[in-house]
């Protein structure tokens, strides 16, 4: 079995490191702390096999493209509009909304409801003349 640093997972298993570190919490990934050649101690992740599919993210990849997701893991406060996404020092995914708003990631909002909306983005996004979120 290979074991990898969290961001070669990341990039074999082409998911945000945010998802590998939700797929070690859930159990989906085996991880160990283990002191590297340089005697740091560090987490490695268990590559699974060929053709895995992480439930945490299968919901992701199968979702209709949409630009409103998440900004915390929690799924707590308001769904935004992501304007941009760029890659911190640490390679994760750092999303910039339209509300001006910095998120730690993006997590996909399977659903929309309208409560849940940032209004700063929606209003920026009629403005822009944006496609915006259209609750069923
Ligand atoms: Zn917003």
């Amino acid at each position: 079995m290979e074991k990898v640093t969290i961001r070669e997972a990341s990039q074999r298993l082409r998911i945000s490191t945010a998802s590998v570190r939700e797929c070690i919490r859930g159990g989906e990934l085996k991880a160990y702390r283990e002191t590297g050649p340089d005697g740091r101690a560090g987490w490695v992740v268990e590559l699974p096999e060929e053709g895995w599919v992480s439930a945490a993210t299968a919901q992701e990849l199968g979702r209709d493209f949409s630009p409103w997701w998440w900004g915390t893991l929690e799924r707590t406060g308001r769904i935004h509009y992501v304007e941009s996404l760029s890659a911190s020092s640490w390679e994760e995914t750092v999303p910039q909304f339209l509300c001006g708003e910095i998120g730690d990631n993006i997590w996909a909002a399977t659903e929309l409801p309208e409560e849940s909306l940032c209004l700063e983005c929606q209003m920026v996004a009629l403005e822009r003349g944006l496609p915006h979120a259209t609750p069923e």
